[in-house]
């Protein structure tokens, strides 16, 4: 099974993509994960990704095409996986295809969480005052002007993948502002019974 989620900051894409690791057996692979990794990891990557993520903008369609594409090679992701944050604009979205087609693998669903802009600001906000209760750190894009300037990223270059997606038949739309059960139970319903 091979998924990808959308929706903006805030949606609980992590939160729904964690539930199908543990229901499906299959990783979630987050560009943005990855990226916080190699950012503390001050590997080549991290470094020229670091200030592009810190300001809420986006990382180049090269930089995440190469990490996804060789992620995906990985033997955890022989039964599918989960894309969290990958495709976010129109162009990776075709380079995802070609990499897909390159490894023979095809798509099973592209499912978007929609939600209201104005319950994203709230949400995230929970996040970190939750992340602060618990002693962890709050990520360095989390604040309001990062924030603002993500959902302006994905208002710009992200929400135009769900008529991409509409276009080849794949999308399906769920309402990202129901209670977390039962966006879970949505989207249970479009991939089906766990396999293992
Ligand atoms: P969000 O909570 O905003 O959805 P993520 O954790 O998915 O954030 O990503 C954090 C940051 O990492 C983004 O704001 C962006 O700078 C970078 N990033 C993650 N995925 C991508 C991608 N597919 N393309 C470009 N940049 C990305």
């Amino acid at each position: 099974m091979r998924l990808i989620l959308l929706g903006p900051p805030g949606a609980g894409k992590g939160t729904q993509a964690q539930r199908l690791v543990e229901r499906h057996g299959i990783p979630q692979l987050s560009t943005g994960d990855m990226l916080r990794a190699a950012v503390k990891a001050e590997t080549e990557i991290g470094l020229k990704a670091k200030s592009v993520m810190d300001a809420g903008q986006l990382v180049s369609d090269e930089i995440v095409n190469q990490i996804v594409s060789e992620r995906v090679d990985q033997a955890d992701c022989a039964n599918g996986f989960i894309l969290d944050g990958y495709p976010r604009t129109v162009p990776q979205a075709q380079a995802l295809n070609e990499i897909l087609e390159g490894k023979d693998l095809a798509l099973d669903a592209v499912i978007e969480l929609k939600v209201d802009e104005a319950a994203l600001m709230k949400r995230i906000e929970k996040r970190v005052a939750d992340t602060k209760a618990a002693g962890g750190t709050v990520r360095a894009d989390d604040n309001a002007e990062s924030f603002g300037k993500r959902l302006e990223e994905y208002r710009a270059k992200t929400a135009p993948l769900s008529a991409y997606y509409e276009k080849t038949g794949q999308l399906r739309v769920i309402d990202g502002m129901a209670q977390m059960d039962a966006v879970t139970a949505e989207i249970e319903q479009i991939v089906g019974p766990a396999r293992h």
